[in-house]
């Protein structure tokens, strides 16, 4: 049997489900096809949103146990209910996946339940239904990368799936890799009382974050109780009876009760017929793509983090939109220079632009604003003032050309800063522009004060 569409998405992620909604509001006939019962790919079922979810709840266990007191507030023997926690998370992530089902449903999207394959130009096959579509999107985003000599069993030794869902308090967790997921997962487990060791192949922690914010936030996360091994190549890991042992070169083996792998993901190309139209994935495994998001083969478009650059859901949503805009209307367009990006530890750090490495890298002459969150009232009040906002200028014309925070509400308070670069703001812009007192979002405001030497509180 089979159907035809005017468009056929593989996969049903942030960057799958965006485009087939798109897709459908510009008139479209669409069909997604995506393996898993729920929509809403790596990012709600395994990512993102469990993450952030776990991130949430074992901050309100760590607040109950050791910061409330100092409000005034006495809540007695705090326990931890892991089941309820992972529950409510379940319960989060099935409540967006229904949401994202009543979409479908508004935009008379047909759903295709079933591993999506390329059969030739046109042509898709998921079991032995054939569907054929003049436009077909790739949008089949990433895995977590393996590491050789670390063999991935799902119990003992896992990825970022498994640390989402432990049974148990792990005793000590090694993570290996000082990255988003390690940070983020192994903050949670840390706070819900695990020990935690990170175990890092580079000289930092968070590569391609800003230098500078990198270093405090290691030594903020060090007072928390995560551990690091930096400089610490990983040769191998095994089990041996409930321990599991990761051998390092140059030092002691490192053991535990659990080992999260977190290096990094790979491009989810395997099975996908490729081969059948002709297109080959480059080097690293992503799908070449133009600047149309077009393949090598005309009506073949691929989108999200099966194409590189960032792993984000918010660049994958943009490039669906901006795909299917231009497939449609011929224009779209995704601004990279200004896309954020958040990691969800306690505190959050999130940046936009580029670093201040980056900027003597390119010999771009720059002027830096730096506000500490100690000297913000509101911080104050929350009682999170560590971190502070860093903004970089253009030294000539006063554009700003990276933002970069750490600290409390990072992640919500880099929307102003991306919303402003997008419309090419100067840090006077910034500046000049009133912001409510008391809040986290002057902090902002003073740090562009400073870039020209004139904050008012500090
Ligand atoms: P990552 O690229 O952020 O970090 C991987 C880390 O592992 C790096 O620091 C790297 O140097 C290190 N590493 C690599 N090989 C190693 C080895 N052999 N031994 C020790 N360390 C090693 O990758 P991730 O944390 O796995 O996250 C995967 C992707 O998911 C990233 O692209 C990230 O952007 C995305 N993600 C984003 C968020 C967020 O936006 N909040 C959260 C989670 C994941």
């Amino acid at each position: 049997m089979g159907a035809s569409f005017d468009l056929i998405v593989i996969g049903g992620g942030p960057a799958g489900y965006v485009a087939a909604i798109r897709a459908a509001q510009l008139g479209l006939q669409v069909a997604c096809v995506e393996a898993e019962p729920l929509l809403g790919g790596t990012c709600l079922r395994v990512g993102c949103i469990p993450s952030k979810a776990l991130l949430e709840s074992s901050e309100r266990f760590a607040e109950a146990r050791v910061t409330l007191a100092a409000h005034g507030v006495r809540v007695g023997t705090v326990e931890l209910d892991l089941g309820a926690m992972m529950q409510r998370k379940t319960d989060i992530v099935q409540t967006l996946a229904k949401g994202l089902d009543g979409l479908f449903r508004k935009h008379r999207i047909t759903r295709v339940v079933g591993r999506g394959r390329l059969a030739g130009a046109g042509q898709v096959v998921v079991g032995d239904q054939r569907l054929t579509a003049r436009q077909i999107i790739l949008a089949t985003g990433s895995r977590p990368a393996d590491l050789p000599g670390v063999p991935v069993d799902g119990e003992r030794i896992g990825t970022s799936t498994e640390a989402l869902s432990y049974r148990e308090v792990p005793r000590h967790l090694i993570v290996i890799g000082a990255g988003y997921i390690g940070l983020e997962l192994g903050s949670v487990w840390r706070r819900l009382g695990a020990e935690v060791t990170v175990l890092e192949f580079l000289p930092r922690i968070l590569p391609g974050m800003d230098s500078e914010l990198a270093a405090e936030a290691q030594k903020i996360f060090s007072r928390q109780g995560l551990r690091f091994q930096l400089n610490c190549r990983v040769r191998s890991a095994h089990v041996e009876g409930n321990e599991c042992v990761v051998e390092v070169e140059g030092g002691e083996p490192v053991r535990g009760d659990r080992v999260l792998v977190a290096v990094g993901r790979r491009a989810n190309t395997a099975g996908l017929g490729l081969d059948t139209v002709g297109i080959t994935p480059d080097g690293r495994g992503f799908i070449p793509v133009n600047e149309n998001f077009q393949t090598s083969v005309p009506g073949i478009y691929a989108i999200g983090d099966v194409i590189g650059g960032p792993m984000l859901a918010h660049k994958a949503e943009e490039e669906a939109v901006a795909c299917v805009e231009r497939i449609v209307t011929g224009v779209g367009h995704v601004d990279y220079n200004t896309i954020p990006s958040v990691c969800y530890t306690e505190p959050e750090i999130a940046a936009v632009g580029r670093t201040e490495d980056q900027l003597k890298e390119q010999g771009v002459a720059y002027r830096k604003g730096v506000f500490p969150f100690l000297a913000n009232g509101r911080a104050r009040t929350l009682g999170q003032t560590e971190g502070r906002v860093k903004i970089l200028a253009d030294a000539r014309t006063d554009r700003v050309l990276g933002v970069h925070i750490i600290g409390p509400r990072a992640g919500e308070l880099i929307a102003e800063a991306a919303t402003a670069m997008a419309f090419g703001a100067s840090s006077e812009d910034l500046a000049r522009c009133c912001h409510a007192h008391p809040t986290l979002a002057e902090a902002i405001k003073e740090a562009a004060l400073a870039v020209d030497g004139r904050m008012i509180h500090a």
